[in-house]
C-alpha cells in the first residue's frame, strides 16, 4: 500500500521563510491584532477591513531567541567590538 501524500510546495516554502510577529494596528479602522509576516515587511493587511496595518512596537522573529550568556536578558546593543548585554555588560559569544 502506497502512502500518497500531496505536498503544497508554496506552503512548505512559506513555513521555511523567516517570519516576525507582534502587535499591529490598522490605520483605517484602528483594529489592534497580533500579526505574523515575513521579516522585512513594513505593513500587513488588516484582518478586519483589509486596509494596511503597521506594527506597534517590538517584534519577535520565529527563530531561536538568544539570551545573555550571563544574566539571560534578551535585548542587546552593538559597539565597535561586538554585541553586548546592556543589563550586565557581558559581550556575547557562541551564537
Ligand atoms: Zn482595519
Ligand atoms: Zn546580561
Amino acid at each position: 500500500m502506497s502512502d500518497n501524500k500531496i505536498i503544497d510546495l508554496q506552503k512548505a516554502k512559506d513555513e521555511r521563510t523567516p517570519h516576525l510577529s507582534g502587535k499591529a494596528r490598522c490605520l483605517t479602522c484602528h483594529y489592534d491584532f497580533v500579526a505574523v509576516m515575513p521579516v522585512g515587511c513594513q505593513t500587513v493587511t488588516c484582518s478586519k477591513c483589509g486596509h494596511d496595518a503597521h506594527m506597534l512596537g517590538e517584534v519577535v522573529t520565529n527563530g531561536d531567541q538568544w539570551r545573555c550568556t550571563s544574566c539571560r536578558w534578551f535585548l542587546f546593543r552593538v559597539d565597535r567590538h561586538s554585541i553586548y548585554c546592556p543589563k550586565c555588560g557581558q559581550y556575547q559569544r557562541g551564537f
